[in-house]
This record gives structure tokens, sequence and C-alpha cells, in this order.
């Protein structure tokens, strides 16, 4: 049996030990484990990579602690819009949704895409159109709703200026952006990427998180990334498909084509955040310029991490 292994991250941005309470850390601990729970016992059972990230994605959404689903941040005009992509690296099909509301899982919309129509990304009206005709959850305004999110809008609110929801400052601080990476028992990787977006962004604007190339890529000759942080430098420096790019063309190790990523191209671009990756070998990384980056990781080897801060 081959190697297989699961990273999943909840979001980049200053998290910093001293501004958060040890209950805030148990509960963004919990939220991670519950995540890697889930879609582990897929992979060991011999799922795929494609049901065991979905599985963790689906988690995070559910949970309100998190910036994607339920709790997500809210744009200017007090809307919370959401963008979601999923890629099979086996196939190198994809699906994306962005700018959706009232969609429960955006990640079950965006592979609902994925495989029900030939289409990669649709937006708005017409992705929640199609969300209704294949069965897909949608949920009232108020379950998206959180108290915490509303406020850190209401401290930009009548600015020009969005923000990463953990760089907000609040006295209790909420994070993240969703994402996870598997390989397969049977050697197949996949990535996704769900999330709110930047609080008090403009209504309509979209994110890397939805972006096949920027927030997400996955192909078996080479690896699947997901990333988090500043969407408009992520998807500038096509930041996932960069990596891809770096270990396909240039040979480099997973470890060095996404260090040069994140620590190189996307800090010149003034790209604050960070990216999870796994490679065709399940070697895996977790790397980051920003403060923190909710993260965890678990695989067959024995290898079972979770991790905030630098
Ligand atoms: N990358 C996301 C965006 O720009 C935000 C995040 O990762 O927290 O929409």
């Amino acid at each position: 049996m081959s190697k297989y292994t699961l990273v999943i991250h909840g979001g980049a941005g200053t998290i910093l030990k001293q501004e958060i309470t040890d209950e805030q850390e148990s509960a963004y601990r919990k939220g991670l484990e519950d995540a890697l729970d889930t879609c582990y016992v897929l992979l060991e059972n011999g799922g795929t990579s494609l049901d065991a990230i979905r599985a963790a994605i689906v988690s995070m959404e559910d949970n309100i602690l998190f910036n994607a689903g339920r709790g997500s941040v809210f744009a200017k005009n007090g809307s919370q819009e959401m963008d979601a992509s999923i890629m099979d690296g086996r196939t190198l099909r994809a699906g994306a949704v962005c700018a959706v509301r009232n969609i429960r899982n955006p990640v079950e919309l965006a592979y609902a895409i994925m495989n029900q129509s030939p289409h990669v990304m649709l937006n708005g009206q017409g992705a929640y159109e199609f969300a209704t005709l294949h069965g897909i959850k949608t949920e009232p305004d108020d379950y998206f709703y959180s108290a915490f999110r509303h406020d850190q809008w209401k401290q930009m609110q009548g600015s020009d200026e969005s923000a990463l929801d953990h760089n907000v400052s609040v006295t209790s601080k909420k994070f993240g952006t969703v994402g996870a990476v598997a390989l397969d028992q049977h050697g197949n990787m996949a990535a996704a990427t769900s999330t709110g977006g930047m609080t008090n962004k403009q209504w309509g604007r979209i994110g890397d998180s939805s972006i096949i190339g920027a927030g997400t890529y996955a192909n078996n000759r080479t690896c699947a990334i997901s990333a988090t942080g500043h969407g408009e430098p992520f998807i500038r420096a096509v930041a996932a498909y960069d990596v891809s790019c770096l270990i396909e063309y240039k040979g480099m190790s997973l470890h060095d084509a996404m260090h040069l990523v994140v620590h190189d191209k996307l800090l010149r671009l003034d790209g604050e955040g960070g990216m999870i990756g796994v490679d065709a070998g399940g070697n895996t990384a977790m790397i980051f310029n920003s403060e923190g980056m909710y993260r965890g990781m678990r695989s067959s080897d024995g290898v079972n991490e979770i991790a905030i801060y630098k």
C-alpha cells in the first residue's frame, strides 16, 4: 500500500499567541482536528483524495470559527459572498464558484460544477440556480451570520480598505479561509479551498480561492496546493500553479518550490499569506510568510500535527 497523507489549513495572517485566549486556541485546534478526523478515516479506508478533501472542507465550512461557509466575512454592502474551488490531480478537471451567497457548502457546489457541467467556474445568481437544480444545500442569510465577523466589518465599514479577517484588530479574534490537499492510497492527489474572502471587500470581488492556479491547483505529475492570504497578489503570482511549474520544469522539491513562491515571489508583491502542499511521493509542506497559519496534517507513516504560530 502506498503512503497516503492529508494537509489542511484554516487561514493565515497576523495570528499572535499573545492575542488569543487559551479557550480560543483550543476551539481552533478542535476545529482543525475535527476536519482531520473526518477526512483521514476516508483515506484510511481506501477512499479518494477528492472525497477526503471535500469532507475536510465541509467540516470547516460548517464551523462558524472559520471564514468559509457559515461564519464568512462581510463585504462592503453587508453581504456575505463566498468563493471556492476544487481540482482533481488525476484528470486535471476542476470546479469553482465565486461571489455566491446562501450556499451552505460552496466546495460542494464547486464539486458539482466539476462533475455535472461542462464548465469550470460559475458565479453569483447563475451558480445559485445551478445549485438548486443539482440538490446543493442552501441556507438563509441568518445561517451565515456571526456577531464577531459583523463587528469586524463594522470597524471597517465606510472605508475603502479591505482586510484579511485575521488582520482586523478586535479583542476576540477569529480566523480563517480553509483549504485541504491530499494524496490517497491510489496515488491520486486533489486540492480544494473555500472562503468568505476579505472583510469589507467590494461586493462582486473575486479572490484567489476560487481561481484555479492561483489559490488551488492539483496535478498528479507534480503536487496539490491550497493557498490562503491576500488574494490579489496570489492571483498576480499565479501562486499555486507556479509551485507546480517549479517542480515540473525546474525539478525543484515541493518544499523548495513552495518556499520560493511564498518567501520570494509573493513577498515581492506584498503578498501576505501561505500555502499547504503535498507531492506525488507523499512529501508535505506548510509554508507561510505571515505571523501564523492555522494548519494540520496526518499521514499513514504516523505524522499527526496541528500548529498555529511560527
Ligand atoms: N485568499 C482569500 C481571499 O483573498 C482570503 C484568505 O485566504 O483569508 O479572498
